[in-house]
Parts: C-alpha cells; structure tokens; sequence
C-alpha cells in the first residue's frame, strides 16, 4: 500500500505544479498517471511545440515546460505510479481513500486532487482480430521500458512522431527494426523524417509502405506478424519478430473516473470554483483541465492557480485546526523534504566605510 497525503491522479502541468504547492504546505505527494511518462497533454501531444502564455516564460517548448516543472517539484520527493490508470475508489470509515490502478496497486491517502485532464489516454488499437489475444505477451501500445526491446527484433507501425522518434532510438537498442506505415508519406517533424530516411539507407531500419500488419502469429507470444501490402492487398506475407508495437496515438476518456460518484457535467467534473475546487465528495477535489465551473478556461495558467488553492484546502482537511499563515518563498525559502534548502540571501548589517 502506498501512503501519501494528496494522492493526485494524473501527472500532467497541474498534477506536477500541485506537487510543489503542497511541499510548500510539507505535505507529500504521490501520482498516478496511465502514461509511462509525466508530462500531460504537454508531454504526449505537443511536446516539441512552443506555449506563448506561461507566465514569465515569453516560449517554451511544451516537453521543456515539464522538464522544469519536475526540476521544480523534485525537492519534494513526490512518488509516481506511471503506466497505470486508477481505476476505483473506495472511501474509509475514517474519511480516507484508497485508489486502486488497473494493475491492483493500491495508494491510500486522506486527500485525492483529480488532475486528469481531458481523461486517462487510452491507445487507439488497430482492427486485426486477434489482437487482445496478445497484449503484454509481445503487443504493447506504448513503450515503457527500452531495455525490454534490446537485442529483439522489432515491428513498429503508424506514421507520426511517435512512430518516426521511437523507431529510430530503436534502431540503437533492437536487433532489427521494422516500421510499417499505409502511406508513404509521414506526418512528423521534418528532422525526424529525414532521419528514418537515412536509417533505412543505411539498413538499420526497414520500412514496409504502404502497407498493413493485418495479423499476429504466435501461441503464448508473438511470433511474427502478417503485414498486407496496400497494392497487392492479396499478397500477405509474414516478418518473424518479437514485439509489435502499433503506435496510432491516443485517444482521452475520463474512464473510470466517471463512475466514482462525482458530478459530472459535459465529460468534466463540476467543483466549488468559489472556494477550493472540492467537488460534490469531500476530500476528493479536481483541478486543471478535467474540472468544470462557470467561465472556466482549460488553460495551463488556469490549472497552477487552482492547484495553489485546492492545497490550503487540503492542508485543513489532513491538519484540522491548524492555522496556516501564508508566506512569500523570497521570506521563507524553500526546504525541500531531500535536506536541501533554497533562500534568498540575507541582508547583512555592515558599515560602509
Ligand atoms: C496541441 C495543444 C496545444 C496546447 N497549447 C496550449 C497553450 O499554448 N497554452 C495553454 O495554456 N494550454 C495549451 N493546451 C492545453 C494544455 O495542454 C492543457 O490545459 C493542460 O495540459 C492541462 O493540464 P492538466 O494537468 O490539467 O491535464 P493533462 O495535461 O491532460 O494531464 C492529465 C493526465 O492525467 C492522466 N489521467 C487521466 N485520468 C487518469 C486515470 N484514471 N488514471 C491515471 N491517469 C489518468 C492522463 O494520462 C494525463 O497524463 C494545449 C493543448 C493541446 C492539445
């Protein structure tokens, strides 16, 4: 069982902003997040597209934006719970929660902060029947680990960056890659494009397009795939592998989410906006995109300042009767829960001769 003081479902900007508000409060953190990486939206969609409306930051690569949110929040020691989606809640005689994932790890705390955005990512899958007979026996949607692929032979289809970006790092690590693709042209940054170009070139990437994987082989693993080419659709021919790796993106849902008794309007959950952004559950709160309230703004800037004041409401809830008096980081400095201590230099009294 994990234990923590907020549990924050969804490691996106919010999610990782409300990790260093609460460390401001010397409450832990824990996330849960269905993606093997933190990040949000920020890091699965757009990460290499630059934001004009941070404060402060005039652009900034989205990826560069969670790089530096985690280096802000790392101080705290927050815990995470990546690749997996948090699936039901069930709440303690004493007041608590405890989150169980769709793989049966179980977090408890006493506050949970829904930072899910637009919903846990669930891989887009594609049509071929026999599919699900061979999920995380040699089918994987997204890649978690690299190690796992080292010296494997692999076959990895779609026609975006992910696709592009993970099979040329895998032409490093696998013993053979194949990217197949229906079309002949990517959809990708330019750079990535012309890098795969010259893998092939070079042999350590081959690239099947246009063309389909229509069929997996195997008995408890994958053993090959059967690949279609568009314009012999009568040709079906079969490349040995150990891996299949169809990347055609994600697709949100709130999922579970939805079903745990919250109020919900338009796919959102709705929240007192007027005081702390806890929902109809006390001790449940939800901020960032996944929240709804009258002239909300699913907005990055909008999800820091709701995180900042859903935690002095936490801060009451895990420390009743406590009183907390805010203060500027420039006065008080910040101690991180890993020893380390950040502050303003002091003024020093010293005549000026
Ligand atoms: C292309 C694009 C460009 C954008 N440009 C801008 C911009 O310029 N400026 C701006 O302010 N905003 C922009 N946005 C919007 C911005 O990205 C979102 O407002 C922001 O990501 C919301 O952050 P969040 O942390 O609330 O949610 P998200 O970033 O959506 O993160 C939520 C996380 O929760 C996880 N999750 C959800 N449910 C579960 C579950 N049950 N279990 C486990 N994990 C779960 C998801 O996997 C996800 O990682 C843009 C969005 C897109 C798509």
């Amino acid at each position: 069982m994990i234990k923590t003081d907020i549990l924050i479902i969804g490691a996106g900007p919010t999610g990782l902003f409300t990790v260093f508000e609460a460390g401001l409060l010397k409450l832990k953190c824990h996330l849960i997040d269905a993606l093997p990486q933190p990040g949000g939206q920020c890091s699965e969609i757009y990460p290499k597209k630059p934001i004009y409306d941070i404060p402060a930051y005039p652009e900034i690569l989205a990826g560069d934006l969670t790089d530096k949110l985690l280096e802000q929040c790392k101080q705290f020691e927050p815990g995470f719970t990546l690749g997996e989606r948090a699936e039901t809640i069930d709440k303690q005689k004493d007041g608590t929660f405890i989150v169980t994932t769709n793989k049966g790890t179980k977090h408890h705390a006493p506050v949970v902060a829904i930072a899910g955005g637009l919903g846990s990512f669930e891989p887009r899958k594609p049509l071929i029947h026999n599919i699900t007979d061979f999920e995380d026996k040699g089918v994987e949607y997204m890649i978690k680990e690299p190690e796992m692929y080292r010296n494997k032979k692999v076959v990895i289809a779609g026609g975006g960056d992910s696709a592009l970006d993970w099979s040329i790092f895998l032409s490093d690590v696998a013993s053979e890659v194949t990217l197949i693709h229906r079309r002949n042209e990517f959809r990708g940054h330019l750079d990535s494009v012309e890098k795969v170009q010259e893998l092939k070139n070079l042999g350590k990437i081959n690239l099947i397009t246009p063309a389909e994987v229509t069929g997996i082989v195997g008995h408890h693993h994958v053993k090959a795939v059967v690949v279609s080419q568009a314009e012999h659709i009568e040709k079906e021919f079969e490349i040995e592998c150990d891996h299949f790796i169809p990347l055609f993106g994600l697709s949100p849902k709130l999922g579970p989410i939805a079903n745990w008794g919250l109020e919900i309007e338009k796919n959102a959950i709705k929240v007192n906006n007027a005081l702390d952004y806890q929902t109809n559950i006390p001790g449940i709160f939800a901020i960032g995109d996944v929240n709804t309230y009258p002239g909300k703004l699913k907005l990055i800037l909008c999800g820091f300042h709701e995180a900042t004041l859903m935690c002095q409401a936490a801060y009451q809830i895990i420390n009743p009767g406590k009183r907390y008096v805010l203060k500027y980081t420039t006065v008080s400095g910040v101690d991180g829960f890993d020893g380390t201590r950040k502050e303003a230099p002091k003024a020093v009294v010293k005549a000026i001769e």
